[in-house]
Formats: structure tokens, C-alpha cells, sequence
């Protein structure tokens, strides 16, 4: 099991001190079930690359597991299995060992850089996944990394065997060092998914340690608590309880915030109940029974939806579990007759992953939402939406651009919400929607949401695609 980091920052051979190691010398450090060596494959002035090769011992790791051998009988499965050679928690147990000190962020020779974004590339042998390698991608391309994968054959003199679910890895980023290798100790058993040791509540403690910083926004930080803890539901829920309550930079947190100043900017258009409104009634003709609202907030919309009976299915997606919950709350799920209830379900997820979950609806509603997206993740949005979910009819509304400086408490140049990305002019936004709707086969109509401004057109604008 090999692990080698690559930089290619200048002068690269400071990766020796980011690692605490001199890439002159070959270290080998003794671990209770192995040994962890360390030595540098390359150390040119733009380009050092260090690798751990982690040796494990299959006798001791058996042996180590010790206690109940008599209970157990013989069983060649102890001895003959994946373990020695896959990327697993050993792993993240031998890089907390070798590089303990860059793990926590420090470094004594290079502190500044230490804390400073690189360019890093770190190749893996013998990854698992279950997914085909969809959960590898899935769990590090939030994260910044492009992830090129390679399939190992289960045998390479037989061929025809097919492929094996072991996946050689190569992740690039631009990121503090501390930042990968915290996401490697935490990533790699999660594919691997068979700890080594017993999971208690010091777990929970290295999970929250490990993962500060990201695991909270991460759109799969349920699958990788889960996963993290064994499946140990009640380990499980404290961590994503705890991730929750400590976490200050959740979008969630900040959308609330942004969202009131929002509101108080349109209250006297009250803005956005004509929007809201008007979407409902878009819903309402189009003879939609199954409905998706992307980005559905606090659950206004799904409010309006759950009192009308056409609506027979309602799916409330957002990434911000913090608003799920308030969704939840707002919306009084649990005290709702069943009959009801039963016709609204609220999940976590993310708009720019593609999600079996969002497929067979009749309509889409993603109101006020694209602005939240980074302009880069818009392509991916539109996948999402357009090609996999691909309802009769989605219904997108933004802020106008053109409108914003009729809002006079809006400092010129300024956007109305904090977290928003970008706002479009009408122009702007009829050329993407309609390069969308060429793209995926849709009509695309536009509509005002808003008292209109002859010259400025409206607050609100809409596009409603449809098939
Ligand atoms: N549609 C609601 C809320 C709009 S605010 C309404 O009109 O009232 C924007 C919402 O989009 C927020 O709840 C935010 O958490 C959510 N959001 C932002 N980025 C997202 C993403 N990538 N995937 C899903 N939801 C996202």
C-alpha cells in the first residue's frame, strides 16, 4: 500500500519540512500491526514527491486482534484476505503516525507555509470502492480535487475475469497540506468500510477533529459519519449533532441571515410572496402532480403545495441541513394528519451532484437558488436538472440585475443577498436559459414576478421551461 504526495511549489523540496521528513534519508517507523516507511522519489527544485509505503504484517495484525483465539477456531480468512494491501484505516492510522505533526497543521521549520494553499497531487494503489469508483469521485470532488481513476483487473493474467472493485487514485488540489491529509485519514476507511479496530466515542472525537473545517458542508457528511462510526447509529447522530451545533460557516447559518436582508429589502413589493405565488400557480396549470422544489429553503413553497391536492408527491431538497430542520419545524410535519405528511418528504442533498433520488417528477421549482451556485457549477446544475431529473417543467426564478438600483437602500454595484454568487440582467439570463433549453430539448417562456419597471423590467424574473 503505497501513498506518495507531490508538489510542484517552489522551492518543492520544502515539502520535507511540511512532512517533517528529509527527503535525503529512508525512515522506517514501527507500527503495532507493520512497519510505515518513508523516502522521497523525486526532490528536484520544482517537483518532490514523498512516499509512505505502509508494510503490514498479516500474522500480527491477527495476532494484535488476539483474546478470543480459542473461541474462534482456525480460520484462513484471518490470514488470507485484502487487508495487508488495500487502503484502509491502517492507513489513516500509519499517516497520523509518519505524519502526525503536518496533520494537525504545523510545522516547525515552515510554519507559514504550512498554513498556506500548495499545489499538491497524491497517488493512491488499491482503493476500494463498492460504486464502481462513483463513491470516490463522490466523496472528493466536493472538496476541490479532480480525481482521475484507474480500474485494477482482478487478475491481470486472466483477463477475462473482469475488473476488481480496487481503484488506483490520483487526486490533485491546491490546498494546505494539513487540509489533505485530514481528508485522506477520514476518506480512505470510509471506502474501505471495514475499520480494524473497535469504534467508541473517541471516534467521534477524531471524526470532529479530523473533518473541522469541511465535513459539515460536505454533501455526503451523513454517508461519511455513518460509514466513519460503523453504522453505529447513536455514535452517528452525536457526531452529526455536534458537527452541527459547533459549526459557524454552515451556508445555512448565513442564508438566514442573508435571507432576512433580503426580505427587508423586498418587503414593501413583499415580493416574495407574489413569487412564490406565481410559481404555485405555474405548478398548479401545468396538471403537475410530482413535484420537486431544489433549493426549497424554509418550505414556503412546499407549504403552499401541501394545501392543494393535485400535488400528490412533494420533495423539499436543500443542502443546508440547519434549514431542513427549520423546514421541518415551519412546515409542523409531525403534527400534520398522516394522510398529509405522508405527501411531503424533506431531503439533504446538493444541486450540483447528480442524484438518482430527483428522477421521475412532473415539475421542478428552483426558486432564488441559482444565484447561490459558484458560476463554475452551473453546467453541473444544469445536468442535474435538465438531463437526469428532467421533469415536463422546471421553473427557475433570480433576482433581475437591471432592477437593483430602484432598491434604494442598495449601495450601488451591490447584490441583494450576501452569499449570492452572481445576479444576471434580463439579457443575462435569457441567453443562458435559452442556450439550456436548446441544449436539453425544452421551450423556454419568461415571465415578470414583481411590479415592472418600464425601463428595469421586474424584481423577480422567471424562466418556465418545458417539454
Ligand atoms: N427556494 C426557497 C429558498 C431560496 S434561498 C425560497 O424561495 O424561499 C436559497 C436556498 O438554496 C437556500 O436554502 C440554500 O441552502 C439552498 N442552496 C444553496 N446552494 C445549494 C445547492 N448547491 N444545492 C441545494 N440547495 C442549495
Amino acid at each position: 500500500m503505497i501513498l506518495t504526495i507531490t508538489t510542484t511549489h517552489s522551492p518543492s523540496t520544502d515539502l520535507g519540512y511540511l512532512l517533517h521528513k528529509n527527503p535525503g534519508r529512508f525512515q522506517t517507523i514501527p507500527l503495532a500491526f507493520g512497519e510505515v516507511h518513508v523516502f522521497f522519489t523525486e526532490a528536484t527544485s520544482d517537483r518532490c514527491t514523498a512516499a509512505l509505503l505502509l508494510d503490514v504484517d498479516p500474522i500480527g495484525l491477527v495476532r494484535k486482534r488476539g483474546g478470543k483465539k480459542g473461541n474462534q477456531g482456525f480460520s484462513l480468512k484471518q490470514y488470507v484476505n485484502d487487508r495487508p494491501y488495500v487502503a484502509s484505516s491502517l492507513l489513516s492510522v500509519a499517516v497520523a503516525k509518519a505524519y502526525g505533526t503536518a496533520l494537525s497543521g504545523r510545522s516547525r521549520e515552515r510554519q507559514s507555509l504550512a498554513e498556506q494553499p500548495l499545489p499538491l497531487e497524491v497517488t493512491l494503489s488499491a482503493v476500494p470502492d463498492s460504486e464502481g469508483g462513483q463513491l470516490i469521485r463522490r466523496l472528493f470532488e466536493p472538496l476541490g480535487y479532480s480525481v482521475t481513476l484507474r480500474e485494477s483487473p482482478l487478475d491481470s493474467t486472466f483477463p477475462n475475469w473482469g475488473s476488481s472493485p480496487y481503484y488506483s487514485l490520483t487526486l490533485q488540489t491546491q490546498c494546505r497540506l494539513s487540509e489533505l491529509l485530514s481528508h485522506l485519514y477520514v476518506l480512505i476507511p470510509v471506502l474501505d468500510n471495514q475499520k480494524h479496530y473497535w469504534v467508541g466515542e473517541a471516534e467521534v472525537e477524531k471524526l470532529l477533529k479530523r473533518g473541522a473545517g469541511w465535513l459539515v458542508n460536505h454533501p455526503e457528511n451523513e454517508l461519511i459519519t455513518n460509514r466513519y462510526l460503523k453504522y453505529q447509529r447513536k455514535l452517528a447522530q452525536s457526531a452529526l449533532d455536534r458537527l452541527l451545533a459547533d459549526d459557524t460557516s454552515d451556508p445555512g447559518q448565513l442564508e438566514e441571515a442573508g435571507e432576512q436582508a433580503e426580505a427587508e429589502l423586498e418587503v414593501p413589493l413583499n415580493l416574495n410572496q407574489q413569487r412564490l405565488q406565481q410559481v404555485f400557480e405555474v405548478l398548479k396549470a401545468s396538471g403537475a402532480n410530482r413535484v420537486l422544489d431544489l433549493g426549497c429553503g424554509e418550505g414556503k413553497l412546499i407549504r403552499l403545495l401541501l394545501n392543494d391536492p393535485q400535488f400528490s408527491e412533494i420533495v423539499g431538497l436543500d443542502v443546508s441541513y440547519r434549514i431542513l430542520a427549520t423546514a421541518k419545524r415551519r412546515l409542523r410535519l409531525e403534527e400534520l394528519p398522516t394522510m398529509k405528511s405522508q405527501r411531503v418528504k424533506l431531503i439533504h442533498g446538493s444541486l450540483v451532484y447528480q442524484d438518482a433520488r430527483l428522477a421521475g417528477f412532473d415539475a421542478c421549482a428552483v426558486i432564488e437558488v441559482i444565484e447561490h451556485l459558484d458560476a463554475h457549477r452551473l453546467h453541473s446544475f444544469e445536468q442535474v436538472v435538465f438531463q437526469h431529473a428532467s421533469p415536463q417543467t422546471v421553473i427557475v426564478t433570480t433576482p433581475n440585475k437591471d432592477y437593483n438600483q430602484l432598491f434604494e437602500s442598495l449601495p450601488g454595484g451591490e447584490m441583494r443577498h450576501n452569499d449570492h454568487r452572481f445576479e444576471w440582467t434580463r439579457q443575462q439570463f435569457q441567453d443562458w436559459a435559452n442556450s439550456v433549453a436548446e441544449k436539453y430539448g425544452y421551450q423556454v417562456e419568461f415571465q415578470s414576478v414583481g411590479q415592472i419597471d418600464e425601463q428595469h423590467g421586474s424584481p423577480t424574473q422567471m424562466g418556465v421551461f418545458s417539454k
